[in-house]
């Protein structure tokens, strides 16, 4: 090995191996060291060359497999022995997926680092289920939350709660099927209608995946009935209603004077 390792911070979507970047694949083609989550799909890991050291870092929902200090000081070792390190994260590396720290991390150690963006599960995963996060003439925005909160709280902001309540964007929901029947409770509690649609897709992009559509009120009972898991993405607003695109949805843009 020769001296300048580096680190790079690899987006590898959110589960089908065809959603990584062409420029993820030319960053895990060249990588010396992969280390990567639960969530990447396995045909990346199949193609590596036999000199690759692959590093499963990966973490079960509530289990934590190595530390973030651990996969810190691992990514900054195996650069300062002069390797390319693909750090491999689901989907895109700075969405709720500690990357940031990551990042810090190898600044703060002299390590180069750098960042392939990837195809992250707040966009995909709806887009894959047929769900626009905004649509012209139903919303025009919308905001991302985790449900995950870093003292095991799970809760919605004010601001998440007004996206819902006042119709102002989709909510896009992700670590949030444990915390649904809080969510709902919080939204209706706050105001929002019964009926406001929510699609929950879990698995998305893989052969599993599974969409399931529910009006606001019966979400969590809908959920606990089908057996929801994680991962899932939910989705809460207008353009989650059925047939919005098809023009059969009995909500949201259909005469509506914004359009
Ligand atoms: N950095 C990732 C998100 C990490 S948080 C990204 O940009 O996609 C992990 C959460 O992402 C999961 O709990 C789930 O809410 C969501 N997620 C990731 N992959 C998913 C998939 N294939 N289907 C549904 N949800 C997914």
């Amino acid at each position: 090995m020769t001296a300048g390792g580096h680190v790079t911070l690899v987006g590898a979507g959110p589960g089908a191996a065809d959603l990584l970047t062409y420029r993820a694949w030319r960053a895990v083609a060249r990588a010396d060291v992969v280390v990567h989550d639960r969530l990447v799909p396995v045909e990346v890991l199949d193609d590596l060359g036999e000199h690759v050291e692959v590093v499963d870092v990966g973490k079960a929902p509530g289990r934590h497999k190595v530390p973030q200090d651990g996969i810190n000081a691992l990514l900054v070792r195996h650069a300062r022995a002069g390797r390319r390190v693909v750090r491999l994260k689901g989907g895109d590396p700075f969405v709720f997926g500690r990357g940031g720290e990551e990042y810090a991390a190898c600044v703060a150690a002299g390590v180069a680092v750098d960042v392939v963006p990837g195809v992250s599960s707040a966009l995909a995963v709806p887009a894959l289920a047929g769900v626009p996060v905004t649509h012209r003439g139903t919303t025009t925005a919308f905001h991302v939350v985790t449900a995950h909160t870093r003292a095991g709280e799970q809760e919605l902001d004010d601001v998440a709660a007004g996206c819902v309540t006042q119709r102002a964007a989709t909510l896009v929901i992700l670590m949030g099927v444990s915390a649904l029947p809080a969510i709902v409770t919080r939204l209706l509690d706050a105001g929002a209608s019964p009926d406001t649609p929510v699609a929950i897709v879990e698995r998305g992009s893989t052969p599993d995946q599974r969409v399931t559509r529910v009006g606001l009120d019966l979400a969590a009972k809908r959920a606990d009935e089908l057996g929801v898991r994680a991962p899932a993405v939910i989705v809460i607003g207008d353009v989650a209603a059925h047939g919005l695109l098809e023009g059969t949805s009995d909500r949201g843009d259909v005469g509506d004077p914004r359009g």
